[in-house]
């Protein structure tokens, strides 16, 4: 299907915005949002930053008891990698580091974040619509993203395949779910248009939100393209849906074509409301994954829904993880953040063109895939030998062609080759002849020699 692209997505001028009120939020919180209480101690922290007062709030440990001295950082600078920057973190910048901290994250990073979203969404950065809040990891801020929207028994649209991270939530919060499956373009706009247009609320409730993974996604590796974007986002207005944009792989874009805009991006750019999406964003492919960092940006309601939980989970993130990234984004500002994600993008487009020319090696006739444009999966469709086929009875489509995960744990394991199966991707209980393939951490070496055993396992076991 071809899609013209409205002018308004396509032309620099921004439309008029309207933002969609506090109440369109309070009204979709789950009920255990609605009734979940402010954090006595937490709620009052940040008054603590008033000048000139003298609080004896919260149960803080005296820093001077602490063993640590100072933190001595070598970072790589952004451009030239063989350059290593000296960052010293001590006196009140170390107390900071060592002692709890505002449930919102530090206000400078806080702030540097909107700044940097501001800037690479193109949104008003003096808006009072949306904020950013710091969490740990975006992992974390889905989970309670979604235990704010959603009751036991509400149905969430999900992508078929998606992220095997997240369904492990859905089913702790006894979600439903109504999956749209995934081109090589994204979720098929016009299939969620039907299914939403015939939706029998009898059956199940008419969902709230749509959780999706437009670049990279993983496990499909899809980018959903521009065109994709505006029928979908046009759909969840029109139903009324709240986007859910889990975008960790936002930075890690390394196609041909010029980077589609993120929802969060668009909703300003087609005009009319804002406010339909919840972005997710993560310091976790780009900077480290272990500082457990992420954040979310969106509609200021819905952010102070999270915060609560926050505030009465893990109170806030990691100060040490913000002592440490704070003053390296400082020295580095927007533009060398920006030019750290290219290169890494381009490090992982070349881990990509390494691992393509392996399976076009050695898979050619194994196995189908889409070559992906963004982020560090292969979303492999293999040949599976007739052992592990035929045990799929009565699920949907192309899916019919085996049982990927009897494969793994039976046959590709023992050669020292391991994948993840793509049933995990799925929420119904499908089996697949998909697999999750990570081309990250591998050499060209390794790359080789994990697709030779691949191949090799799978010829051998078609011929027995
Ligand atoms: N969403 C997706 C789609 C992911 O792939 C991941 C990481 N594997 C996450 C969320 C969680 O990221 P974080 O490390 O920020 O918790």
């Amino acid at each position: 299907m071809t899609v013209t692209l409205p002018a308004a997505a396509t032309s620099k001028e921004t439309k008029p915005c309207t933002p969609l009120p506090s109440s369109y939020y309070t009204e979709r919180l789950s009920d255990v949002s609605a009734g979940r209480k402010p954090s006595p101690i937490w709620d009052l922290l940040p008054v603590e930053d008033t000048p000139g007062m003298l609080s004896m709030l919260a149960g803080k440990p005296n820093p001077a008891t602490f063993p640590f001295k100072y933190i001595h950082l070598g970072v790589r600078s952004p451009t030239d990698k063989t350059k290593i920057e000296e960052i010293a973190i001590e006196g009140k910048d170390l107390d900071a580091a060592l002692q709890y901290g505002v449930t919102t994250g530090f206000t400078e990073l806080v702030d540097w974040v909107r700044d940097m979203m501001a800037q690479v969404h193109g949104r008003d950065p003096d808006s009072e619509a949306w904020r950013v809040s710091l969490g740990p990891g975006s992992q974390d801020l889905l989970y309670k993203a979604m235990n704010a929207l959603v009751n036991p028994g509400d149905t969430v649209i999900v992508e078929g395949p998606t992220y095997p991270g997240v369904t492990p939530i859905m089913a702790a919060l006894s979600c439903q779910y109504a999956v749209v499956d995934v081109d090589d373009q994204g979720a098929i706009a016009t299939d969620m248009e039907k299914m939403l247009a015939n939706w029998d609320r009898s059956v199940k409730p008419f969902p709230k939100v749509f959780y999706t993974i437009p670049f990279g996604c993983n496990p499909s590796g899809v980018t959903t393209s521009y065109a994709r974007r505006i029928q979908l986002l046009e759909i969840a207005r029109k139903y009324d849906i709240i986007i859910l944009e889990d975008d960790p792989y936002y930075f890690l874009y390394y196609g041909k074509a010029p980077k589609p805009p993120s929802y969060f991006t668009l909703e300003k750019q087609l005009g009319g409301e804002v406010g339909r999406v919840l972005r997710f964003d993560s310091f976790s492919k780009v900077l480290a994954a272990g500082f457990r960092l992420g954040w979310i940006t969106g509609p200021s309601t819905l952010v102070a829904a999270i915060e609560r939980h926050n505030s009465c989970s893990v109170v806030q993130p990691s100060s040490l993880t913000q002592a440490v990234t704070l003053p390296l984004l400082k020295q580095w500002k927007i533009s060398g953040f920006l030019a750290h994600t290219v290169a890494t993008a381009s490090f992982y487009r070349q881990r990509r063109d390494a691992f393509e020319a392996c399976l076009n090696r050695h898979l050619a006739d194994l196995a189908e895939w889409t070559v992906p444009e963004a982020s560090m999966f292969f979303w492999l469709k293999l040949r599976l030998p007739p052992t592990v086929r035929c045990q799929n009875l009565g699920s949907p489509g192309e899916e019919d062609e085996g049982d990927s995960a009897a494969f793994i744990r039976d046959k590709a394991m023992h050669r020292g080759v391991l994948l993840l199966p793509g049933a995990n991707a799925y929420v119904d209980d499908r089996s697949t002849a998909r697999v999750r393939v990570s081309f990250s951490l591998l050499s060209d070496e390794q790359m080789e020699e994990a697709v030779r055993r691949l191949a090799e396992v799978l010829r051998e076991e078609s011929t027995s």
